[in-house]
């Protein structure tokens, strides 16, 4: 999209507890994918804006670093609260801004929900060890403590919860934070400022600043920024990881994704469709955890056909509409780089199956495109290895589970991967052998919950410390070592 100048509906950035314009004098608009409606106007923000977001959080790191943690977790408890105030409102604006059904809008928001309820815990997840006589009248104690500013930046698909990941938890452990959220799903993360700041979070903890890549290189290269957390595509996670380590900054930067989903000849047909349908099709394929390659083991016609079936039923339309499975993509822009890849997929020899181009005449205004299935996909097409983000789905065939397992270990990526069986001996092997960092066994979307960590693998990932569960909170936390001596 074109960037626009207007004077009109330009969201603010929030810095230092207030409502301020961005010093940049460009705008983007944010449309409903669905319709079309300029929603709003994001302001592409500077270097400038940046640094008064990190001076602010530097200023408020000095008093929130010593805030008793209770404290701290009562703010996440009221926090948590208002969010489930507003669990409606929020899917809603999710809706909106970025085109998913209100069920999928409203999961979303619970998924948040928990990321605030585990931060509230603080108390309990900040705790050091101690031990007693390490030596003859010495012991030993570890103490966790704050890192200080930390950014954050986040992609377009999940804008509730994947800032949700990042800042209650790093703020109750001690730190302030400056969030850059996607300039195409900005409007919801005003809403989070809005309400943690009714939760009683204190001015300069937590920071807004949008705009685009300008923003993202003004917090990898500032120096007081201690770590950085990234969700988004691979190209963009590789360089901000790159980046933010070469400056020697602690960074987790969770990237691209290419989920298989192996459908094993004693699979029970009609569920693994199903899964398969709403794990591929739902938020418009539009999820880090989306399945976008089947694995079909042995000869199974009969689920082909049932998958079909069950594509050619779902219900496309606004997300605001009834038992709507199927949304729009993100932008025109988007849907125009998914059309190529479903041109290079017919060039390259898979057999189309069902093309949702067709659906695409049909509701013409909204970036709509229909349920999209290829056959007889090989491992090498551009199609099978690159993530597409789309709902465009390859099946590919294997003789065996080995082989399946096999086209797993090829792809560069490794964030997600399901097996549909009854069979004990092939799912044990598939937790053994899948290379990938969720498994989901007989689950569509084995998406972790907020006490464990989201733990892609491979280019699906770049960092040590995944986001979330006690992951989150070593990413979070730097350790002293105290090593006391009482024999004077
Ligand atoms: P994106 O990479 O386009 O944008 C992510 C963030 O990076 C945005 O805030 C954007 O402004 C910024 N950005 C984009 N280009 C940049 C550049 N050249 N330099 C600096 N910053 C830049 O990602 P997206 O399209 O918003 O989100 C979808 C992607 O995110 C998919 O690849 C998806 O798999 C991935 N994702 C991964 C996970 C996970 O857990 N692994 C979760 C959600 C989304």
């Amino acid at each position: 999209m074109a960037l626009v100048r207007n004077e009109t509906a330009v969201l603010k950035n929030f810095i230092n507890g207030k409502w301020v314009d961005s010093s940049g004098a460009e705008t983007l608009e944010v449309p409903n994918p669905a319709t079309g409606e300029v929603l709003a106007r994001v302001p592409i923000s500077t270097k400038e804006d940046v640094e008064r977001a990190v001076q602010a959080a530097k200023k408020a790191f000095a008093s929130w670093k010593n805030t008793p943690v209770p404290k701290r977790a009562r703010i996440m408890f009221k926090f948590h609260h208002l969010l489930t105030e507003h669990h409606e409102e929020l899917a809603r604006l999710i809706v909106q801004e970025n085109g998913k059904a209100y069920k999928e809008a409203y999961g979303e928001v619970q998924r948040g929900i928990e990321c605030v309820e585990f931060a509230a815990g603080a108390p309990t997840l900040m705790m050091g060890e101690t031990l007693a006589e390490i030596a003859e009248d010495i012991d030993s104690e570890m103490l966790r403590y704050p890192l200080g500013v930390v950014g954050g930046i986040t992609p377009f698909n999940f804008p509730m919860m994947v800032p949700l990941w990042m800042f209650p938890l790093a703020i109750a452990c001690g730190n302030t934070f400056v969030l850059k959220p996607s300039e195409r799903t900005p409007i919801l993360a005003n809403k989070l400022a809005e309400l943690f700041t009714q939760a009683g979070a204190p001015e300069g903890v937590l920071n807004i600043v949008h705009g685009a890549h300008d923003v993202v290189n003004a917090l990898i290269a500032h120096e007081d920024i201690r770590a950085i957390s990234f969700v988004g595509s691979q190209p963009v996670a590789k360089y901000v990881y790159e980046q933010s380590a070469a400056r020697g900054k602690r960074v987790q930067a969770l990237s691209g994704a290419k989920n298989h989903h192996i459908v094993m000849p004693d699979a029970n047909v009609e569920l693994a469709a199903q899964h398969i349908v709403n794990s591929a099709f739902g938020s418009a394929g539009q999820r880090c955890m989306a399945c976008s390659a089947v694995v079909v083991v042995g000869e199974n016609e009969r689920f082909v056909q049932t998958l079909k079936k069950q594509a050619d039923e779902l219900v496309i339309g606004n997300g605001m509409d009834e038992d709507v499975l199927l949304t729009p993509v993100i932008r025109q822009s988007h849907r125009e780089k998914v059309l190529g890849y479903i041109e290079k997929g017919v060039e390259e020899g898979a057999v189309l199956i069902r093309d949702g181009r067709k659906e695409m005449a049909e509701l013409s205004e909204g970036n709509f495109l229909g349920p999209t299935i290829f056959d007889h996909v090989t491992p090498t097409m551009t199609i099978a290895k690159e993530e597409i983000f789309a709902p465009v789905l390859s099946l590919l065939r294997a003789a065996d589970l080995d082989e399946a397992l096999e086209y797993i270990r090829q792809s560069r990526y490794g964030n997600g991967a399901t097996i549909y069986t009854k069979d004990a001996k092939a799912v044990r092997q598939f937790r053994e052998e899948a290379d990938a960092g969720m498994l989901g066994i007989n689950v569509g979307v084995p998406a972790t919950m907020a006490f464990f960590p989201f733990s892609g693998w491979k280019d699906s990932f770049y960092g040590d410390l995944h986001v979330n569960g006690k992951d989150g909170v070593n990413f979070y936390t730097r350790k002293k070592m105290i090593t006391s001596r009482f024999d004077f």
